[in-house]
């Protein structure tokens, strides 16, 4: 994953990245730490091809996301890349098995096959017990840990995180990490937003933003 130049300015001109370089190799795990509004999420966005740079250029798995159609580029997404955010971002009415399952929609396995890589991924993270479960009826470290699932379940190379203890109690939250170090661990290129200063000075690598640019950046490739 690399950005070059990469620059994000919201209608309504908020510069919110500022010329940003960064190259994620695979198999890294990166922290990316800044105060609020400094363009965290909006690089995350980017780097997950969520969004498109105003300026400059983002390449994940060799492509050039520019290059690519919105179709083209789902596909990537689908393929690469695993997103979790701070409200888990689940929906409310279905259970947790397809939750997890729909993370799959898009990656052409038939639907029993989903059903039952779902299961799998969920007793990964420890809810092989809640897979009948809303939402509303599992705590936050639970529903944390089910979007963590509906992540992985496609196998992405690439695994996003967006300040996903943000909205945890510590020992929720310390599960959720272990579960990403655990993931990265396995091979998996973690990126992960967090105000949490021992999360970042235990990661390898870690980045920070202020007002949109890279100011500090420790560890590999630093
Ligand atoms: P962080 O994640 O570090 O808190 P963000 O990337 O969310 O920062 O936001 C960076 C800046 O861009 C902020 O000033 C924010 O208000 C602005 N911003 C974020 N998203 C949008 C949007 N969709 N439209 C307009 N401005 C936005
Ligand atoms: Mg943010």
């Amino acid at each position: 994953m690399e950005l070059s130049g990469a620059t994000k300015t919201y209608p309504g001109g908020v510069q919110a990245l500022r010329g940003v370089d960064l190259r994620v190799d695979s198999g890294e795990l990166v922290a990316i730490v800044g105060p609020s509004g400094s363009g965290k999420s909006t690089m995350l966005h980017l780097i997950g091809t969520l969004d498109r740079p105003s300026s400059g250029t983002v390449r994940i798995a060799g492509y050039d996301v520019a290059e690519l159609s919105d179709r083209e580029l789902s596909a990537l997404r689908s393929r690469h890349i695993g997103f979790v955010f701070q409200s888990f971002h689940l929906a409310d009415g279905f259970p947790a098995l397809d939750n997890v399952a729909d993370g799959l929609l898009y990656s052409g396995v038939p639907r029993r096959e989903r059903r039952e890589r779902a299961a799998e991924a969920l007793k990964r993270v420890g809810l092989g017990h809640r897979l009948d479960h809303r939402p509303a009826q599992l705590s936050g470290g639970e529903r944390q840990r089910v979007a963590v699932a509906r992540a992985v379940v496609g196998e992405p190379s690439l695994l996003l995180a967006d300040e996903p203890t943000g909205n945890l109690d510590s020992a929720s939250g310390a599960d959720v990490l272990d579960i990403l170090r655990e993931l990265h661990a396995a091979g998996t290129t973690v990126a992960i937003i967090t105000h949490d200063n021992d999360v970042a000075a235990a990661a390898p690598r870690r980045i920070r933003l202020r007002d949109g640019q890279i100011v500090e950046a420790v560890g590999a490739h630093g």
